[in-house]
């Protein structure tokens, strides 16, 4: 949550600030691993955006290792690099040495957040307010979806928007507000049976499904397709009907007190020894997910249980390509799809083939790839909020390539990139492209295979 949109200015270097306490304190070997080779330097956004070291991983990896070392400040102006990084991953996937960039980047903020160097009364009242105020209560969370579908279904929102009163909002608002989703009529525990079981006589399989927080309000037919197919595939669904937030958000942006917390309110609500994975649709959330591991390495109560809830964290995609789903045998509905990776999923996860090979299995598909297809779209959690210019600018590369595709849906596999992707087209006048998760396809590909 940066203050500003501007690209960061240089930090001042610093003499001997003792040890920091996420930097300082980390294993030094995670500091070193970078040998400055430059491999990363092409496929990181704003180092191409500005050509400028210091925006690169290479770059901000230097600064990192200063301020671990006592030779740099934490300073507002290291905070406002920290905070330019989209966390989007691409640099892990370009590095040849392996650089542990997702531990760096969420030390690194969290140093910031300790620092309090970015703090202003508005920046703390939303941290408070969102953060730790709203995405920790799930039953709250839901209550001001309600709120906002009320708004919406009633036509509030229809309105507002004709008689323009959208101008009275404060400008960072005004620029929001188309950018609102919209929130479905039910939410995902009006869809899905906490217990669900498999569509064969005998389950061979018992998992788990987490059904987010933006996800729950935004796109609970994501979850309720996620369900659906996980039976369809000789699976027995547990979906606890209250989640709380995977706590994503927490770390990336440095609050790392609340994501642990979140952690171990997941792990107590789903103990990982009753099941035999525990999946998740969503790339961003399922790459903070199967890294409760490391979150919890040095908490003794639960290291044990999160070493396991790692090991059987899936994504949904890898999941059923792993028990080797059967493809659906509905008559062939000619479909011309694209596919936008999710940065978490494909360079977070590693998960890029799975999608693919689930579309691909739809009959009538046809898959046309899309260039850059695993270039953030700019939505990269919070970023199109607090960087718009950049934000915008990989927004507008990315509906170009994906539109040259002609394909007439985008398939991708996260709330934050169908929103940024579906807002795009909508504000290009695109009303014939759609957005979907690949998981919805099939559903429906098995759902038209039962009413043949
Ligand atoms: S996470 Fe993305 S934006 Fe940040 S340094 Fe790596 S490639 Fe660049
Ligand atoms: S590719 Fe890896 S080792 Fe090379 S400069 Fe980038 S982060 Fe460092």
């Amino acid at each position: 949550m940066s203050p500003t949109s501007a690209t960061p200015s240089a930090p001042s270097p610093a003499v001997d600030h003792g040890p920091t306490r996420h930097l300082g304190a980390m294993d030094y070997s995670v500091l070193q691993q970078c040998m400055h080779c430059g491999m990363c330097l092409p496929t990181c956004p704003t180092y191409v955006e500005t050509k400028k070291e210091r925006h690169s991983p290479r770059g901000r990896i230097a600064l990192m290792r200063a301020v671990a070392d006592g030779e740099l400040a934490v300073s507002k102006a290291f905070g406002e690099e920290m905070y330019y990084c989209l966390g989007c991953l691409a640099c892990t996937t370009a590095c040849p040495a392996g650089v542990d960039y997702p531990t760096l980047f969420e030390a690194a903020r969290a140093e910031v957040e300790d620092a309090k160097v970015l703090d202003s009364p508005k920046r703390n009242a939303i941290r408070a307010t969102v953060l730790r105020g709203l995405f920790t209560r799930p039953r709250l969370l839901r209550l001001v979806g309600r709120l906002l579908w009320i708004w919406q279904a009633s036509g509030g929102q229809t309105l507002f928007r004709r008689l323009r009163l959208t101008r009275l909002l404060p400008p960072n608002l005004r620029r929001l507000e188309p950018q609102t989703p919209t929130i479905r009529a039910r939410f995902s525990h009006q869809l899905i049976q906490p217990v669900e079981s498999s569509a064969n006589p005998k389950p061979l399989r018992r998992v788990a499904v987490l059904t987010g927080c933006v996800q729950d309000l935004a796109f609970s037919e994501i979850n309720r397709a996620t369900v659906d197919v996980l039976r369809a595939n000789g699976c027995e669904v547990h979906t606890p009907p209250v989640q709380p937030c995977c706590g994503s958000l927490h770390g990336h942006n440095g609050d790392l007190a609340t994501a642990r917390d979140l952690a171990r309110r997941q792990i107590d609500l789903i103990d990982p020894d009753r099941f035999d994975a525990i999946i998740s649709n969503a790339g961003g959330c399922g790459s903070h997910l199967r890294n409760y591991d490391h979150l919890l390495a040095a908490d003794d109560a639960y290291a044990a249980k999160a070493a396991t809830w790692s090991r059987k964290l899936r994504d949904i995609h890898e999941y059923l390509v792993e028990i080797n789903f059967r493809a659906p045998l509905a008559p062939p509905s000619p479909q011309t799809i694209t596919y936008h990776e999710s940065c978490h999923l494909c360079h977070g996860q590693k998960v890029s083939v799975q999608p693919r090979d689930i579309l691909r299995a739809i009959p009538g598909v046809e898959l046309r790839e899309c260039g850059e297809s695993s270039w953030c779209c700019g939505s990269a959690g919070i970023y199109n909020i607090t960087q718009p210019k950049t934000s915008g600018w990989l927004q507008d590369r990315k509906l170009d390539l994906l539109t040259a595709t002609g394909a007439d849906i985008v398939a991708t596999a996260n709330p934050g990139c169908h929103l940024q992707i579906a807002n795009g087209l909508q504000a290009q006048g695109d009303d014939h492209t759609t957005v979907e998760h690949p998981i919805v396809l099939l559903a429906r590909a098995y759902a038209a295979e039962a009413n043949d």
